[in-house]
């Protein structure tokens, strides 16, 4: 690689770097993409939910030949006691009528594999098995890269999308390492179950897929969560909380999500299963406050890099792609100029601005913060809510008045009318009201 020189190098080959590559390459430009991995996919963990919007805006009409799993028509949330759970959810078929439907489950070893082909498709060079160490500069500006073979590459411009630690955004003296309470340890457990099984303890059909998010006491009053997603012949079962908690706790990720699979309303849908693979990951969840910046002269940060994840919605792949894409363009327009400053990459912030993906990182900026100070939002409501729904819908001969008392008289002793007024604003708050 040594006498090469590229218009651009990506680095990371997940949504964010395929996207990046795909996009600059379309434009005609002389693209690089390298991935430490065997392969792309080989290093991803993710649970995996895809979203339509954000693939289709990079390959048009993936879904007649990606690997996808199911279609979801379905998504819950689910809040969980040791016993009992609180369900909502929304079922709409009309999600996948026709194609795309709104996301997609994937198996990202699988789906990744057919991204990066795409972007040689495109007429990226993408090689594999080589793992970038350091960035290199001219003039205080990024030119290219080293690799931990020592080869060295030049570029126009560098794109750092190698995911959650990223060593070339700390190389370039973008950010430092993340600390413990900006980042999450997630776990999750790929279970095989029969196509036929997964229909019918889902209520599905054909390809339709479902979700299901959780919170609650399974955490240990940690700051966390858990998904089950439905894959065509297997369930992704994960969770995440925050590292500083697990720290702090000295409980193991392994263990909650053993508990998880014991749980009264997780046993019945992972019953029979057997394990095919276990994943752990770091997910970037230090949100708007912690971005580091974006671009420097040669150089930019897109998806995982840049802690562009929105762990209220479950959406981090999707910003990842977005992010790449427009870093893409922006640099197609900087090649026009013939620049690669800060100052004309400055542009992919505002695009980043423009677009939902900025906006949602800010509006979601507080939430976090306002779980860590409230914490009677993790552990207080979801036993307060189930205990006032398994009082409304007893029946066991006293008359209603007393279960409206009763239930009264919970949320009295539990938190409070004033309390729960303030939660309501701080609840507010979280969501950028
Ligand atoms: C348990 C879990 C569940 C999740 N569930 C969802 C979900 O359902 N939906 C969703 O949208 N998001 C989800 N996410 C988040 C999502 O996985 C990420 O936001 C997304 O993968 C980010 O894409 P990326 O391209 O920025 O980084 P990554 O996907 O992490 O890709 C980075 C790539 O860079 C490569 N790389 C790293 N360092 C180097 C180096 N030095 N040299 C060369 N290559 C390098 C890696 O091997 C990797 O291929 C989940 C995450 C976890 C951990």
């Amino acid at each position: 690689m040594a006498d090469d020189k590229f218009d651009a190098i990506v680095v990371g080959a997940g949504p964010a770097g395929v996207s990046t590559a795909i996009t600059m390459a379309k434009a005609g430009l002389n693209v690089a993409l390298l991935e430490r991995g065997e392969y792309a996919g080989a290093k991803n963990v993710q649970g995996a939910v895809m979203y339509s919007k954000m693939i289709e805006e990079v390959v048009p009409e993936f879904w007649k030949e990606a690997p996808l799993e199911r279609a979801i028509v379905e998504e819950n949330l689910w809040i969980l006691t040791e016993t009992s759970g609180a369900k909502a959810g929304y079922k709409s078929p009309g999600y996948a009528e026709k194609p795309p439907a709104n996301c997609y489950t994937v198996i990202r070893v699988e789906f990744d594999r057919w991204f990066a082909k795409k972007a040689e498709e495109a007429g990226v060079t993408f090689v594999t098995g080589v793992t970038v160490n350091d960035v290199m500069k001219k003039d205080g500006a990024v030119v290219g890269v080293k690799t931990t073979e020592n080869d060295e590459l030049l570029g126009d411009v560098v794109v750092a999308c190698d995911g959650v630690n990223s060593i070339l955004a700390q190389k370039a003296g973008l950010h430092r390492e993340w600390r413990p309470e900006e980042v999450a340890l997630g776990v999750k457990e790929v279970l095989a179950l029969p196509r036929q099984v997964i229909e019918d303890r889902f209520g599905l059909e054909g390809d339709q897929g479902s979700t299901i998010e959780m919170v609650g006491d399974f955490t240990k009053g940690m700051m966390g969560y858990a998904f089950l997603y439905t894959n065509k012949e297997s369930l992704a079962l994960g969770m995440g909380c925050a590292l500083d908690e697990f720290q702090r706790t000295g409980i193991k990720p392994n263990d909650l999500l053993e508990d998880l699979k014991r749980h009264p309303l997780i046993r019945p849908l992972v019953a029979g299963a057997k394990i095919l693979e276990y994943s752990a990951h770091l997910i970037p969840e230090g949100g708007y406050p912690s971005m580091p910046p974006l671009y420097a002269d040669g150089m930019l940060l897109a998806g995982d890099s840049a802690q562009m994840i929105n762990p209220s919605h479950r959406e981090g792949s999707n910003l990842a792609m977005a992010s790449g894409r427009m870093a893409g363009e922006t640099i197609v327009e900087a090649k026009k100029r013939g620049d690669f400053s800060a100052k004309t990459l400055r542009v992919y912030r505002e695009k980043l601005e423009a677009s939902f993906l900025l906006k949602d990182l800010k509006d979601h900026k507080d939430v976090e913060g306002e779980l860590r100070k409230n914490r009677a939002l993790l552990t207080t409501y979801p036993r307060l809510l189930n205990e006032v729904l398994h009082e409304y819908f007893l029946v066991d001969g006293r008359p209603k008045r007393e279960h409206k008392r009763r239930i009264l008289e919970l949320v009295r002793r539990e938190r409070g009318y004033l309390k729960m007024i303030k939660d309501a604003w701080i609840m507010r708050k979280m969501v950028g009201e």
